[in-house]
């Protein structure tokens, strides 16, 4: 049980199935988790140049796409034009404060920050000696971050917008509309080299608290760290190898993901009751809910974003609710079947859940590209915020969701016995 001193091996927790394994550091071959095939380490070394220059032209891409002209709308002579910030400025404007918030913060302030963190973490990577807490900060930023980067949703959303009002009105797509294709696609580009298993192989592991390869960390004792998965001591407050707060591995569990369930499913109630946005047209104003928007879309010819949107706003969030639930049960009732399908279940709603903040950019689009205009005029609606807050909150009941339960059976059934003996 020698803690590992050359660092050939990088002992972890298997966050989805809480199996501790050794991963080699320098495998080529990608590693997964032995009982629940978790990717956990290994792959081809990532070259930190081409990582900095990624997130460079990311960076620049954003600060650019920002600020120029995003999308031009001209009808019966009225032409207007707006810039991504409008999207955020205009929802300012009608007294959503957070909707504006969110808005920005998710398309644009959150991914500028990651790219930021990516640039000292990997610059930082081609100078020697040990990494410091800032590194080691930013690290921690870099894994949270991402998945509140909403970017390449925006860019649904904004096509979908398009489409709706490409029939009352002449639409010209501008330079920073493609310039925010290009930072999308670097974006993901540079996501997708940053692996926060490389990253962490390359910090100490001697203070590692001793652990057993192949058994569970609850039997021993141990808890894996959300942000490394470092295996660490029941009582720690911090990771030993991260810094990362061990409040965020304990808050994981079904009462919390149950709440958060409950609150968006009553959320859900209002956002799709209420108008997502009003539309005002020669002085009739009409309110406009998302299955409406869905049924016009339709109506209009627009079968395939029809579909989308449908999918997006009504079936993922009532689906992610439902599975998450059933799921939940299905653990608590200590149910041993299909518990690999059961982690694909949840992986695949966890994964989809973002994409419900479709219809949100849709009417943040709509809102700053039609402005109150003469002829016409697009208000955000009440249900947008709640609809918002639904989606956020079913994407923090899944971040908590605890995926051990599954495979606890075993140290369950064992404890059962205990108690039963006593
Ligand atoms: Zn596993
Ligand atoms: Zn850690």
């Amino acid at each position: 049980m020698a803690t590992l001193r050359a660092a050939t091996h990088n002992r972890v927790v298997c966050p989805d199935c809480d199996r501790v394994a050794d991963v080699p550091v320098t495998s080529a071959e990608p590693y997964t988790c032995p009982r629940c095939g978790h990717g956990l380490g290994g792959g081809k070394a990532v070259d930190e140049t081409t990582t900095l220059a990624l997130a460079l032209t990311a960076l620049i891409l954003a600060l650019v796409s920002l600020l120029l002209p995003f999308v031009g709308y001209s009808a019966n002579g009225v032409s207007q034009t707006m810039t991504l910030l409008d999207t955020s400025t205009e929802l300012l404007h009608f007294h959503e404060r957070l909707l504006a918030i969110l808005v920005l913060f998710t398309v644009w302030v959150i991914p500028v920050l990651y790219l930021l963190a990516v640039l000292w973490i990997f610059s930082r990577l081609l100078l020697p000696g040990a990494l410091g807490p800032v590194t080691l900060y930013f690290i921690r930023t870099v894994v949270q971050l991402r998945v509140w980067m909403m970017a390449d949703v925006f860019l649904l959303g904004a096509l979908v917008s398009l489409i709706k009002i490409s029939g009352l009105a002449a639409i010209d797509l501008d330079s920073g509309f493609y310039t925010f294709i290009g930072f999308v696609v670097v974006l993901l580009l540079t996501g997708d080299r940053v692996s926060r298993y490389q990253l962490w192989h390359r910090l100490p592991h001697d203070n590692a608290p001793p652990s057993q390869v192949g058994r569970d960390a609850t039997a021993q004792q141990r808890v894996g760290c959300v942000c490394c998965q470092a295996p660490n001591t029941l009582t720690a407050s911090r990771c030993w190898r991260c810094g990362e707060s061990m409040r965020l591995a304990r808050w994981r569990g079904w009462r919390l993901t149950t709440a958060l369930l409950i609150a968006a499913a009553l959320l859900l109630i209002p956002a799709h009751l209420l108008p997502v946005m009003e539309t005002t047209t020669l002085g009739r104003t009409q309110p406009n809910t998302i299955i409406g928007g869905v049924i016009e879309l339709w109506q209009s010819g627009d079968a395939p974003i029809a579909i989308i949107v449908f999918v997006a706003s009504l079936v993922i969030p009532v689906v992610k609710i439902l599975t998450l639930l059933v799921l939940l049960w299905l653990a608590e009732r200590r149910s041993e079947t299909r518990t690999k399908q059961r982690l694909w279940l949840y992986k695949v709603t966890d994964w989809i859940g973002r994409w419900s903040m479709i219809d949100i950019f849709v009417v943040a689009v709509l809102v700053a590209l039609v402005r109150s205009g003469q002829l016409m005029s697009v208000y955000p609606g009440n249900a947008a915020l709640a609809f918002a807050l639904t989606v956020i909150l079913t994407m923090l009941a899944a971040m908590t969701f605890d995926t051990r339960q599954f495979f606890r059976t075993i140290d369950r059934n064992q404890e059962q016995q205990e108690t039963a003996i006593e």
